[in-house]
């Protein structure tokens, strides 16, 4: 028994480097929180799908007890539908091998250039490309984004630096000051968007030395997250979301349709009002990238734009996200 004394002498808050190490990465483990270990050999794929599990306790905590098909469960826990092959799903889904630079710089669209900070994320999201890299290492962190920053030096039409990756705010604070040190020699960039899902999954990570670097950075910020259900938001996300605002940027949400985890109108309208409850806006709701692996979660396009006629009829224009899909060589993310 924990008694009333024990309890007030609480252990120091563990930094968000602990929590991630604490990630739940046994299936069995996972399916045991949640009261689900009787329907293991129901649920858990014969065979390794060669995609790690990866979930931080605290995202644990937000799933239903005792139902498998939680939403944010299903987001993370290995299938066995993902070891079916399915024509059209490939691993390479929109060609960014191909224009993967060495030294981690893809640009596609006019005026950003977007660098893939590093490979690793603090959770595995099982739709995710990512599946079939996850120990993708031509990072433009490395040898101190130099590399990476020469190939943004020369173009003066690049006025925004996307961070992405993998997730970017897995890097040290110390890697991040010295990006913002770096940048100082290129004025052409004025902004700086960073796409991470960290400040949802582990909100731990949005810790003072982050928002004391954001603060100070003389540029404009944007912090594009990742939810796809309403109910990754909690109070240590809004906490998060509100340093993250205090620190100067401004707060976008993208989410991916997925099935069986937010393909009805109500999961959406809910993401998009828990998000600007949280002081987030919704940016965009992308079709899923065919990533081999992934088909099960695939909403067909003519339901997806269903879906969000059905939002648009339903929430103010500001909470409609824009659905989108990627298509290899085109200028833009296309409109579906
Ligand atoms: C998605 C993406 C961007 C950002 O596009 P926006 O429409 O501005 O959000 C930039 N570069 C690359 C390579 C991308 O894939
Ligand atoms: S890159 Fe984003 S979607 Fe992919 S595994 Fe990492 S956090 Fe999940």
């Amino acid at each position: 028994m924990i008694t009333a004394n024990r309890r007030r002498a609480q252990p120091p808050a563990r930094n968000w480097q602990q929590l991630w190490r604490e990630a739940v990465t046994d299936p069995l483990e996972l399916l045991r929180l949640l009261g689900l270990q009787h329907r293991a050999a129901e649920l858990l794929p014969g065979r390794d799908t060669g995609f790690a599990l990866r979930v931080p306790r605290g995202f644990v905590a937000r799933m239903r007890p005792g139902d498998p098909a939680d939403p944010l469960l299903r987001q993370v826990l290995p299938l066995a539908a993902e070891l079916e092959a399915t024509p059209g799903y490939s691993i390479d889904a929109v060609g960014d091998l191909a224009a993967r630079s060495a030294h981690g710089v893809l640009q596609k669209y006019a005026g950003r250039a977007l660098l893939i900070a590093t490979g690793s994320c603090a959770v595995n999201c099982r739709y995710c490309f990512r599946r079939h890299f996850p120990y993708a290492e031509e990072t433009a962190a490395a040898n101190h984004w130099r590399e990476a920053l020469a190939a943004v030096t020369a173009d003066t039409s690049i006025d925004e630096l996307i961070l992405s990756g993998g997730d970017p705010l897995s890097l040290s604070n110390a890697k991040l000051v010295e990006l913002g040190q770096a940048l100082q020699s290129l004025p052409h960039v004025t902004r700086l968007r960073i796409h991470s899902r960290l400040p949802v999954v582990l909100p731990q990570r949005v810790d003072e030395g982050l928002t004391g670097w954001l603060a100070a950075l003389p540029l404009q910020k944007v912090v594009v997250l990742h939810a796809n259900h309403a109910n990754e938001f909690d109070a240590e996300v809004d906490a998060a979301c509100a340093r993250l605002r205090e620190a100067g940027c401004t707060l976008l949400n993208q989410a991916v349709l997925l099935r069986g985890v937010n393909d009805d109108a109500d999961a959406l309208a809910a993401l998009s009002q828990r998000g600007f409850a949280a002081g987030v806006l919704p940016y965009y709701l992308h079709q899923l990238d065919r990533v081999l692996g992934a088909a099960h979660f695939e909403v067909d396009d003519t339901v997806a734009a269903a879906l969000v006629e059905a939002l648009r009829t339903r929430l103010p224009g500001y909470l409609v996200p824009r659905l989108v899909r990627e298509i290899a060589g085109e200028k833009s993310k296309t409109p579906v």
